[in-house]
Formats: C-alpha cells, structure tokens, sequence
C-alpha cells in the first residue's frame, strides 16, 4: 500500500529577507519530481468533491493521475479542456476555499488537502514552456458567427477561447493599451508575472482570437456599432471603479486608492521609474486600509518600493480577513504589520497639504451583517494615530460607468452591477450577454472564468436559433 505524506510536499519560494526587496515572483513552483511525489498523495476518490467545488468542473483526480504517471501532455490536455488560462489559475485561485478545502484527503485527521493548486500550475508552466501554440487548432471551415467581446480581464479570455473553439469569429475590444484586465494592471508581478499572463492570452489568440486594445467601448465605437455588426457580445468590463471612504483629508497628498498605486506599478511600470517615466511615490511610512488581496498587494508593493514601514488597517479580526491565507502568511514574513479591528477616521494634514499621519479609532464585532461576518462597531474615545506619509484605500470597486451610461437600455441591479442570469448570462436584451465582477462585484479569477464559460455555451445557442440551424457543440 502506498505510504502518504501527511504534508503537502514542500514549494521553493523566495527567501522573504531577498524577495520584499524585488519584485520576482515568490513561489519558484515543483519540479516534476516533486510535482510525482505530490501526485501520489491524491486518493483518487470515484466521486470527486474536489471537481464539483471547482466553478469550472476541472477534471482534477485526472491531471493529477497523469501527473502520477508522468505523462505531462495527458495532464495538459486534461486541463485545457477545462481552462483556458491554468497558470494563471494555478497561481492566483483560492484554491484553500474551493477545490482543497473539501479534498478528502486533508479531511483525514492530521493530513493536509492535495496541493491541488501547485500541482495544477506545474501542469500549465509545462505546457508553456513544451507545447507550440502557433499549431493550435485553427480550422478553415465557414465561420458560425462573429461575437464581439468587451473587456479582455479573464471572463472575456474565457468566453473568447471557447467561442473560437467552436469555430466562431470573436473580436475582443479591451480599453487600456494592453490586455489581461486586472490580471496584467492590478495583481503584482511577485504573485503573478506578467510573462505567464502574456504566454496565456497568445495561447488564446492562437485559436483564432483578435484583440483590439485601446478600444474603450461607449466611446471609440458605440454600443449600437457592436449590436449591428456582431451576431452577439459579451459585456465583461470588470469592476474597476474605486471605492473611497470619504473621510476628512482624503484630497491630501499622499492618498491613493489602491487602483491606481497598482495600476502605476503594474501596467505603467512605476517602480522602473526613470526608465518607465510614470512616477510613484518614494514612501516612508505606509498604511494601507483593507483586508483583501488587493490590500496585500498594495502593502507588499509598497514593501518593494522601498518603504520603511508598512501596516495594514483591517476593521475586523484575523479570523475574518478576505484575503488567501498563502498571500496573509507571506505578507507577515515580508514584515508588514497589521492593526486589527481598527478603522481610520481621518487622514492628518502637516499643515501644507500631505498626510502625515492617519487617527484611527479600535473597533469591537457585533451581530453577523449581512456579508455573513460579524459587524464591526466603534469603539468610544479609542482614537489612536499612525504616522503615515501614505496611505492606499483598499476597500473594494465598484462598476465603471463608461460603458453602461452610453447604454441606458441594459437592467442594473441597485448596486448598479449588470443584471444577468447566473446560468446564462442572458440580459435584459436579446443577444447581449454578461458576466464576471461587472455582474457579480468584485470576486474572483475562476469565478469570472466560470461566467465566461457558461456565456460561451448560451452565445452559442443564441446565435444558432438565430441562425435557425441545430445547436450541437458544447465545450
Ligand atoms: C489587486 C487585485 C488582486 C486580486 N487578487 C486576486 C486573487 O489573488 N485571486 C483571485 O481569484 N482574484 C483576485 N482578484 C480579483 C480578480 O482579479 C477579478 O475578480 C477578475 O479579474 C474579474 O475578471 P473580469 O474579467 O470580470 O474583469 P477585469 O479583470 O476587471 O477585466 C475587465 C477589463 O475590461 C476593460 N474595460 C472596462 N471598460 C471597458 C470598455 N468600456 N471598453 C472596453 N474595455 C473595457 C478593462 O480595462 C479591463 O481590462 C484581485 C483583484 C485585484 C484588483
Ligand atoms: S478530493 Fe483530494 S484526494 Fe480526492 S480526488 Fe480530489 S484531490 Fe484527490
């Protein structure tokens, strides 16, 4: 019988005292020897939990078996059934929450869940590295239809990718310069590299996929173009309006909402400053308010760009924090401090127009609110300051209005996200569909992907009842 490894098999990472001081990627990854020894602990369980906690049903006891046997083109033609960006995926998901979290595996006493996630990125960085996209499976037949699909972030690559496999033509229209959505402008090169981000959408190009960048939709070209010269689009413009607390002091120099500190550094090449001319500021003192990914990413960038001191302010407790434990546990070994169940109340002004300190009151948790996690309530008379010559908002996006404000027919929601049927995508117009955080908030990768599939397979319904011809393909 075989032996298990109670523990996961260990992953390199990048030593925190080297690694907070640049911004290469933490985790170096398996090697295929330790990506088989990995392997062998998956049960291979008949009724896998694991696929159905998996928004896009990966096949995940089968690349694993394939992994076990050393066949990593098996395991990559596993996976690319399913997806169409699996490093990304394998890198960025919260794997913990989702496919690992039931394994059952890590629900036997002292063993820990299969490093699913791990295994899954060794399986697409190999496929990166081995399999030649410029063969990928264009075909000459006449094309079904033309799909435009607008915002290229992972929801649009998704339901570009399977919409190209079923033979359509699909054009991507994506408003900033460069593709990838908050994949190449939001989460950070030492979590996610931009190199692994490109590798995935020219794998997604290549079968057959255009994307035009610097095409901002409701102002380049209007909606009504699209309607007319498309058989069907797919809205997945994200939710990358930023949220503000409005305190007193919010206009001092020094505030930044986390969307731009990241966008500066990651699609504008701010930490490169001279040779990228985008500046940033050079910090001392830095706190970040939010307990998120986004928050994480914002205090370790700002670890990297030199700061002396970097806390995060999170109005609740450990045990409530949003973000990946994985990402949590790093942020600690780089040295960033938390004030918990602490909220800022106002920025300071040193009397000449920048911050210079943020007073924050001590919170206690109530009742549950709606969100499911305990209330946070102000605790009396507990201010206390933080000295601070920057500080990064990180509390959330909201929809951006380009888009919908030119097209006042399409439903909202009253959180002004687009209305659209979870289990199609269908909106309140008849061939535009939806999906990812411009429908749902401000969620996740695989969530998104997930939208962009189930999109793919009703767009694909759509347009062949338009067409009247039998629908017969399904990815
Ligand atoms: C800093 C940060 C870290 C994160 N970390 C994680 C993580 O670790 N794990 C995880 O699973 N999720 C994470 N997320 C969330 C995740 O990235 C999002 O849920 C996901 O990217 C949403 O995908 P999307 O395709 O809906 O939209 P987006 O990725 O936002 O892409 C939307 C695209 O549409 C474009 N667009 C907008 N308006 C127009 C227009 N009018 N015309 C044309 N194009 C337009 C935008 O420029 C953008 O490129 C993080 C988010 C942020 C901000
Ligand atoms: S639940 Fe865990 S052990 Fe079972 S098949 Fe999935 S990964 Fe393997």
């Amino acid at each position: 019988m075989v032996r298990r490894s109670r523990t996961k098999t260990p992953i390199a990472e990048q030593d925190p005292a080297i690694r907070k001081s640049n911004f290469d990627e933490v985790c170096l990854g398996y090697t295929l020897e330790e990506g088989a020894a990995e392997a062998v602990r998956c049960l291979q369980c008949k009724e896998a939990p694991c696929i159905a906690s998996c928004p896009v049903m990966i096949d995940i006891p089968g690349f694993i078996l394939a992994i076990k046997k050393g066949n990593m083109q098996e395991a990559a033609d596993i996976l690319g059934k399913y997806t169409n960006l699996p490093a990304i995926c394998g890198r960025v998901c919260p794997q913990e929450k989702q496919c690992e979290q039931v394994c059952k595996l890590g629900l036997a006493k002292n063993f820990e869940p299969v490093a699913i996630g791990k295994l899954e990125r060794l399986v697409a960085d190999w496929a990166l590295e081995n399999q030649d996209f410029s063969k990928c499976i264009q075909n000459n037949e006449a094309k079904i239809g033309r799909i435009a699909v607008i915002g290229s972030g992972p929801s649009g690559l998704t339901v570009a990718g399977d919409l190209a496999k079923m033979n359509y033509e699909v054009i991507i229209y994506e408003a900033l310069h460069d593709s990838g959505g908050v994949l190449t402008y939001g989460i950070p090169e030492f979590r996610l590299p931009k190199r692994i981000v490109k590798k995935e959408i020219e794998s997604i190009e290549a079968l057959g996929v255009t994307i035009e960048t610097n095409v901002v939709v409701g102002k380049t070209i209007t909606m009504d173009e699209v309607m007319n010269e498309f058989d069907a689009c797919y809205i997945s413009v994200g939710a990358g309006a930023p949220n503000f607390m409005g305190i007193p002091g919010t206009a001092l120099n020094g505030v930044y909402s986390s969307s731009e500190y990241l966008t500066r550094i990651n699609l504008m090449h701010s930490y490169e400053f001279p040779k990228f001319d985008t500046p940033i500021k050079r910090s001392k003192n830095v706190v970040v308010i939010g307990g998120g990914n986004v928050a994480m990413d914002a205090a370790r960038s700002a670890k990297r760009l030199g700061a002396d001191h970097v806390s995060i302010v999170y109005r609740r407790s450990l045990e409530e924090l949003p973000a990946r434990i994985e990402e949590y546990h790093h942020s600690v070994e780089e040295d960033i401090d938390y004030h918990w169940l602490s909220n800022p109340v106002e920025y300071m002004n040193n009397g000449v127009g920048d911050l210079n300190g943020v007073k924050c009151v001590k919170m206690e948790l109530g009742e549950p609110d709606e969100s499911g996690r305990r209330r946070p309530v102000p605790i009396k008379n507990s201010e206390f300051i933080i000295e601070a010559d920057t500080v990064i908002e990180a509390i959330g996006q909201g929809s951006n209005k380009v888009l919908l404000s030119t097209f006042p027919e399409l439903k909202l929601t009253k959180w002004g996200y687009i209305e659209a049927d979870p289990k199609t995508g269908t909106t309140s117009i008849p061939g535009v569909f939806a999906g990812g955080d411009i429908v749902t908030g401000a969620a996740t990768v695989i969530l998104a992907m997930g939208a962009g599939k189930i999109a793919a397979v009703e767009i694909d319904n759509y347009v062949r009842e338009k067409n009247k011809t039998p629908v017969t393909t399904k990815v």
